[in-house]
């Protein structure tokens, strides 16, 4: 029996570990993919408070690691089902594995959208990526495509320009979502090409991704990009599709909490992106993974 069960190791997962490790508690984590959460996948962050600018895997591995040294057992797994029993919980995993926990912490985030067009299936990990740093120097010298208009997309844009001979980066609109210095930093770059009010319409190739046709909304012109890979930064859904039964999501998919970041199941708790919340920042899934972890704890010791 665990103290506490903490389903994702992204910022909020590893910060409620921390706390949980440092009062005593025994803590198991689960993560079926490479702890760390989206910030693995994030070339570089400017907005974590006592780093000016550090690659984004090397703050996941700093969270990961210090949670390591204090004791936390990581479960390599992805989590198929969580049960309520009558004063504990049961967390099944897709390795058909099962662990039994006092309380248990949903912090699983979000994953990327997809543009789910037709031809998009055919080119998955054959060019079309949602990873710029995992993927982006399979391109180096070649031409490529981003998709969106957030910070996610312009900041990647930035990333892949210091690689790809051209970045071609298509947004739907002619305003961005991203914030403006980002904005201004991207126009500097002699290799990118704004594609804008403009939507992929069609991914074509024998094998591997050859170009993007894409159609001018305004215009309605039709042009054919040749590019070897398309990012795609269109945003984010929750990971929720395990919590589906247990009736506590919002019609989105996001889990519902109280101030007390606890589900309407008691000693059911959840942090970070996942939640129905409006800013979602790495300090805010550390700051949500701490109120939790504590007063998870609260709970186990009242
Ligand atoms: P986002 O801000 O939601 O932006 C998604 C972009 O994709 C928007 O420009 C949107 O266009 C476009 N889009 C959505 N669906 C589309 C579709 N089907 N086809 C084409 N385009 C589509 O997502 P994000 O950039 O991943 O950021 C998510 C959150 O993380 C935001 O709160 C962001 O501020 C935060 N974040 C912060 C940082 C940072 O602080 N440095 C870095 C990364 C992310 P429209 O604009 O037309 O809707």
């Amino acid at each position: 029996m665990y103290d506490i069960l903490i389903v994702g190791a992204g910022p909020a997962g590893l910060t409620a570990a921390i706390y949980a490790l440092r009062n005593n508690k025994k803590v198991a984590i689960f993560e079926g993919n490479v702890p760390g959460g989206q910030v693995v996948t994030t070339a570089f962050v400017e907005n974590y408070p006592g780093y000016e600018k550090i690659a984004g895997p090397d703050l996941a591995y700093a969270m990961f690691d210090q949670a390591m040294k204090l004791g936390v057992e990581l479960i390599g797994s992805y989590v198929k089902e969580i049960k309520k029993e009558k004063d504990s919980f049961l967390v099944k995993t897709f390795d058909e594995e099962e662990f039994s926990g006092k309380i248990v912490i949903i912090a699983t985030g979000t994953k990327q959208k997809r543009l789910e067009i037709p031809s998009e299936g055919k080119f998955v990990n054959k060019g079309i990526s949602w990873c710029a740093i995992c993927d982006g120097s399979l391109y180096k010298g070649k031409e490529v495509a981003v998709v969106g208009g957030g910070n996610s997309a312009l900041e990647e844009t930035i990333y892949l320009a210091n690689l790809a001979s051209r970045v071609y980066l298509i947004h739907r609109r002619n305003e961005f979502r991203a914030e403006k210095h980002i904005v201004d930093a991207v126009k500097k770059l002699s290799n990118v090409e704004f594609v804008l009010d403009s939507v992929i319409e069609e991914f074509r190739g024998t094998n591997f991704l050859e170009s993007v046709v894409v159609r001018n909304l305004k215009t309605e012109e039709v042009k054919v990009l040749p590019v070897s890979a398309c990012f795609e930064y269109i945003g984010q859904v929750p990971a929720t599709d395990f919590l589906k039964d247990l009736n506590i999501l919002d019609n989105s998919g996001y889990v519902v909490v109280d101030s007390n970041y606890e589900t309407k199941i008691q000693g059911l708790y959840a942090c970070g992106d996942v939640i129905v919340k409006q800013v979602r920042q790495i300090v805010t899934a550390t700051n949500d993974g701490a109120i939790a972890a504590l007063n998870a704890i609260k709970k186990i010791s009242e």
